[in-house]
C-alpha cells in the first residue's frame, strides 16, 4: 500500500483562471497560473508583515475585474507597485519591472484567492531581508519537508 498521495498538492496541477478578492470585495480579479508550479514568500520587512504569499505571472495572465477606482499603490520605485484596497487596507497583487524576472511582471496574494486549495503547493523562501533574493529566485527549489520525507 502507497501512501504517496498524501504528499502530492490537492491541486490538480496545470494553468487555469483563480479568481481572488480584497476583504471587503472591492477589488476583484482573476488570474492565470499554476500554483503547483512554485509560489514565493520573502522575509523581507514588507512581506513579513504583511503576510504575502505570492505568485508571479505575466501581466497578460492578470485581469483586473473590479476596484480600479479604490486601489491604493504603495510603490518605492517604478520596479515594484504593492496595490491594495483603501477601503479594507488588504494588499491584493502588486506589478513593476525587473530584469530579474523577465521583464514586466504581476504578482498575486495567492492569500487572496477565493477559489483555491493550496495546501501542499510548492514554495521558494526569497532572502528579501539582504537584498539576496534574486540568488535564490533561480536557484532550484529544495522543499525541506520534502526532501525530509526522502532523507
Ligand atoms: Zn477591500
Amino acid at each position: 500500500m502507497s501512501n504517496a498521495a498524501s504528499a502530492q498538492t490537492t491541486t490538480t496541477p496545470g494553468p487555469r483562471t483563480h479568481r481572488g478578492s480584497c476583504a471587503c470585495r472591492a477589488v476583484r480579479f482573476e488570474a492565470d497560473f499554476d500554483p503547483s508550479a512554485g509560489t514565493t514568500q520573502c522575509n523581507c520587512t514588507i512581506c513579513t508583515k504583511t503576510r504575502w504569499w505570492g505568485v508571479i505571472v505575466k501581466p497578460s495572465a492578470f485581469r483586473l475585474v473590479a476596484g480600479e477606482d479604490v486601489l491604493g499603490d504603495h510603490s518605492r520605485s517604478e520596479a515594484g507597485h504593492a496595490r491594495f484596497c483603501k477601503t479594507c487596507g488588504i494588499r491584493v497583487f502588486g506589478h513593476g519591472n525587473l530584469p530579474e524576472l523577465g521583464g514586466e511582471y504581476c504578482s498575486v496574494n495567492l492569500n487572496c484567492l477565493d477559489d483555491a486549495d493550496l495546501s501542499g503547493v510548492p514554495v521558494m523562501y526569497l532572502d528579501g531581508l539582504h537584498n539576496t533574493w534574486e540568488q535564490l529566485a533561480v536557484a532550484p527549489y529544495v522543499d525541506p519537508v520534502t526532501a525530509a520525507m526522502r532523507a
